[in-house]
């Protein structure tokens, strides 16, 4: 695809309401983007399968995977003067949340504009000026005075999802995307690009782009597109927090303009070592940067793919700073270089070679 594409491309992606249980409306956009070069079907959780319209059915299969949704929260119930109980879907951190401007989808598919509410400093204690509250006592407000009025007015009752409310941004001269959802956007983008790349190419493999649900609250569409599509390999596409900003050069893994990051450890996953091995000197030999991570925190659905069929796995993280936040930052450059990088090992990849990722003599 030509850049500006990309960027727009990437923009629409991220810009899309789409939380975990609620993935339709990203579903259909990146439906629409994948169809060009791949045949599409949707399940029952709304995973996407996009089989490359070159598949032949009888050879083995890489899977590459990215997931539809994003943290959120949904509609627990509504209070009696009108203000909104949710519970987060996904990994919130709290002191994220106060102030945060949202969409929430009403019984009718309306998207009302709504804020976290937070008390004016006018009428706070000296205590509560300095403490955040448990996500149990925030609220959201749409600007309803009574839950009748919540109710039967705007329509928004048990249930009903709530999106972050941010509007991507490109700056050209940074080269640097500002917005929300990047994770795992970016990796759905980039499972769009390679496909593009390799239109109407020969590989040795079957392709198929798989599109996730529910990864944010425990990686449970991966479990079921790993099961349908019982991949030979696996190159999961997940945008991964980046560690520049806080943490010392000698010990920063994941930064903006680095490149992706492969990713030799995270609390749910190891990857198969020659795959990552490969993967690095595949990158080295194509001149494509990137960085290595040990990470003490973190997951991703290569867990759920790779534990389900032993399939060689290895995953290929876009650096996103602030992730789980509504604002975020990602560089192009690195978009760039991790479909780079993964349309270089598809049309690497022969059956050789996936025999030598599980040689141990
Ligand atoms: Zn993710």
């Amino acid at each position: 695809m030509k850049k500006e594409q990309e960027i727009e491309m990437l923009k629409e992606f991220s810009d899309a309401n789409s939380t975990s249980g609620f993935e339709e409306e990203f579903v259909k956009l990146f439906s629409t983007y994948a169809k060009n070069t791949a045949d599409i079907t949707v399940d029952g959780m709304l995973n996407v399968y996009a089989a490359k319209k070159e598949n032949k059915g009888d050879r083995p299969v890489i899977q590459m995977d990215a997931h539809s949704d994003a943290v959120g929260f949904i509609t627990q119930a509504v209070r009696p003067n009108g203000l909104i109980k949710f519970v987060p879907l996904g990994g919130w951190v709290k002191y994220n949340i106060p102030a945060l401007k949202v969409k929430i989808r009403n019984r009718e598919g309306e998207y009302i504009p709504g804020v976290v509410a937070t008390k004016p400093p006018h009428f706070m204690t000296a205590a509560e000026r300095n403490s955040i509250p448990e996500v149990a006592d925030m609220s959201i407000d749409v600007g309803s005075s009574s839950r009748e009025e919540t109710i039967k007015d705007y329509k928004i009752d048990t249930g009903c999802p709530i999106f972050v409310d941010v509007k991507c941004e490109y700056h050209e001269k940074s080269g640097l995307f500002f917005g929300k959802d990047f994770d795992d956007r970016f990796g759905a983008g980039a499972m769009v690009d390679v496909l593009d790349n390799l239109k109407g190419e020969e590989t040795d493999f079957d392709v198929v782009a798989a599109l996730s649900s529910q990864e944010e609250v425990g990686l449970r569409g991966a479990y079921v597109t790993g099961r349908k599509i019982k991949p030979d390999l696996c190159i999961v596409l997940e945008s991964c927090p980046a560690d520049d900003t806080f943490e010392p050069d000698w010990l920063s893994q994941t930064g903006l303009k680095r490149g992706p990051m492969l990713r030799d450890m995270d609390t749910t996953f190891l990857p198969n070592p020659k795959f990552q091995q490969y993967a690095c000197d595949l990158a080295d030999k194509n001149r494509i940067p990137y960085t290595r991570s040990v990470r003490t925190g973190g997951g991703q659905d290569g867990a759920a793919i790779y534990y389900e069929y032993g399939a060689p796995t290895i995953v290929i993280g876009i650096p996103v700073r602030y992730e789980h936040s509504p604002y975020c930052f990602s560089a192009y450059k690195d978009f760039k270089a991790s479909v780079d990088l993964a349309t270089a090992i598809i049309r690497d990849m022969t059956q050789e070679k996936l025999d030598s990722f599980k040689e141990v003599i």
